[in-house]
């Protein structure tokens, strides 16, 4: 007489791997989405994140920067270049201002050099370019940056405050 197994049958009856795999399905249903339907969807960046810089103005839209050039100075990869010239009302302002993105390792000595808030980092990390020389951000882009984004490095700057 053949060797009848009960146990595999009453299994099999009872759809028991079915309903093992209908558990694990449901389980991963209700639980958050591991992956991100970009670019629509984004993850959280933190207010430290150092993305593409940007030149800050002051609210009545003059320029922060006073030309200290201390950004310059402590730049390990020498991407920044800085010209400057005395206003006719005696302050000082850059007469030119690149960096040279290609150079840049995003290490954030700029921004933590400057003793203005004008140089920083952002939270914009989408801005690759289709050539090299588009990685040549002059003042006039810069600044640019800085208006486009200003709501947002403002925000991260206050979030940031209490630990600088
Ligand atoms: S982030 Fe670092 S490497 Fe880039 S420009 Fe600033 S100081 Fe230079
Ligand atoms: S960006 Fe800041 S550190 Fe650089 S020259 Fe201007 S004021 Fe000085």
């Amino acid at each position: 007489m053949a060797n009848i197994d009960y146990t595999r049958r009453v299994k099999y009856f009872l759809l028991q791997d079915f309903w093992a795999a209908f558990k694990l399905g449901m389980k991963y249903f209700f639980r958050p989405k591991a992956t991100l339907n970009y670019p629509h969807e984004k993850g959280p960046l933190s207010p430290r994140f150092r993305g593409e810089h940007a030149l800050r103005r002051y609210p009545n839209g003059e320029e922060r920067c006073i030309a200290c050039k201390l950004c310059e100075a402590i730049c390990p990869a020498q991407a920044i270049t800085i010209d400057a010239e005395p206003r006719d009302d005696g302050s000082r302002r850059t007469t030119r201002y690149d960096i040279d993105m290609t150079k840049c390792i995003y290490c954030g000595f700029c921004q933590e050099a400057c003793p203005v808030d004008a140089i920083v980092e952002g939270p914009n990390f989408e801005f690759s370019t289709e050539t090299r020389e588009e990685l040549f951000y002059d003042k006039s882009k810069l600044l640019e940056n800085g208006d486009r984004w200003e709501a947002e490095i403002a925000r991260n700057l206050e979030l940031d405050a209490p630990y600088r």
